[in-house]
């Protein structure tokens, strides 16, 4: 009974409470009634954290909104054991082992509102752990980008259940709709990274009593900063007879922006097994690089450098920067099948909360303090030892950070 596309023809629910955070900004309402995800970030969100809104309060809140129509709701689910190994900013409540918490305290709990009849008219999109299984493949040993953390992870094998369980309880409810998680191009776009992510996911896709069925389609791009379309260059392109390729910017990767590695990354998914009807989404809240940087023309054909550094509207120090990044804007606005194998483009970070604090800030999620989220940081392999490009003054991951949503206006693109 699944639709091709959930968000053809329907409307996107909008979070009252980030609705809220938004109206409450000068000039915030000019975005406040857009939808954004829902993260269920760790087990306590279920319910409502503070008196917040828990997942039953959404899907009511939902169905309110639905009225007659189509309406999607957008959950991320984002609690798995060892969270966000090759970072701190985003560390969660269960250690590394504590996969059958995982199961029973949140994933089955999830499954089972979900599974609710009441709510059989939603068109329920769950986003699949992001951040996970592509540490797998990037940041392990003999990398020198590995971690200690994402070690374990890839030996105890529990990104992988965790991924399979998700997919196969959530899976069971007819109007649930999962994209997993992959990445995206600024982090798989190098050959050494697409395929064996791609092999990965296949794999989380067949354990736990998951099947590639279980899989409507993949995100790319969540919560990061890389563009949808880069217009002034393309991957093909050469400056005195050397490819841009070579440039310092692309450094061999095999895609340029966002657009082009979904739509790869969705044929080779496709060629090793996934359904052919699977889609992808591009999480555009904060890629718009807008504002008086945007630059208007491609650079200058002096090198491949100023070529590449000259046209990009991806203004970012480097790539693998992530943190609350300085310059950054809206992107496009959420809607649906804007492109070739493109289900939707939405807003599944919602923008003005922060990636992670500039300064440690004690706190009892589990969340760590990463220097890639401190302006001062010369950075770490990950990033080619880079400045971290972030926002001074930044609070916790996930908390309201003024700041950063007036700039994400300022440099909207589209502008507001
Ligand atoms: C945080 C989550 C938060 C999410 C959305 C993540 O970086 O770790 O706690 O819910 O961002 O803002």
């Amino acid at each position: 009974s699944r639709v091709d596309n959930p968000y053809a023809g329907a409307k996107v629910y909008v979070n009252p409470e980030w609705k809220a955070n938004a109206a409450a900004e000068p000039g915030g309402s000019r975005i406040a009634n857009q939808p954004t995800g829902v993260w269920l970030d760790r087990t306590a969100a279920i319910n409502g954290v503070n008196g917040g809104m828990g997942l039953r309060a959404h899907l009511d809140a939902a169905l309110a909104q639905k009225g007659s129509d189509e309406l999607v709701v957008q959950l991320v689910i984002y609690n798995l054991p060892g969270r966000d190994c090759s970072a701190l900013a985003s560390n969660g409540e269960l250690g590394p082992t504590e996969i059958d918490k995982y199961k029973t305290q949140y994933i089955d709990p999830i499954a089972a509102i979900l599974k609710d009849t009441k709510y059989a008219g939603l068109r329920i999109v769950t986003t699949v752990e992001i951040d996970s299984l592509p540490n797998l493949v990037t940041n392990v040993s003999p990398r020198a980008t590995a971690t200690p953390n994402c070690d374990t992870m890839k030996a105890n094998g529990n990104y992988i259940k965790g991924v399979g369980y998700a997919l196969n309880k959530l899976g069971d409810a007819p109007n649930v709709y999962n994209y997993v998680d992959a990445g995206h191009h600024g982090w798989l776009g190098w050959d050494d990274n697409l395929a064996p992510s791609a092999a990965l996911f296949k794999e989380a896709a067949s354990a736990e009593g998951a099947t590639l069925a279980d899989v409507h389609g993949f995100i790319v791009n969540t919560a990061n900063y890389s563009a949808t379309k880069e217009n002034h260059f393309t991957i093909n392109d050469t400056v005195n007879g050397a490819s841009v390729r070579t440039s310092k910017w692309i450094d061999w990767n095999r895609y340029v922006d966002e657009q082009s590695y979904a739509q790869a990354m969705r044929t080779h998914l496709v060629s090793i097994g996934f359904p052919s009807g699977i889609g992808m989404l591009i999480d555009t809240s904060r890629n718009g690089w807008g504002g008086t940087a945007r630059p208007t023309a491609a650079g200058p054909t002096t090198t491949v450098d100023t070529y590449v550094d000259g046209g990009r509207y991806d203004r970012r120090i480097h790539l693998g920067n992530w943190c609350n990044q300085s310059g950054a804007g809206l992107g496009e606005r959420p809607q649906a099948a804007p492109a070739t194998g493109i289900d939707a483009y939405v807003w599944m970070k919602p923008p003005g909360e922060s990636d992670g604090s500039s300064s440690a800030i004690p706190n009892d999620e589990g969340k760590g303090f990463d220097r890639m989220c401190d302006p001062t940081y010369t950075g770490n392999p990950r990033n080619n030892n880079n400045m971290s490009g972030a926002l001074p003054n930044a609070p916790l991951s996930g908390k309201w950070f003024s700041a950063q949503f007036q700039e994400l206006m300022k440099n909207a693109y589209p502008a507001l």
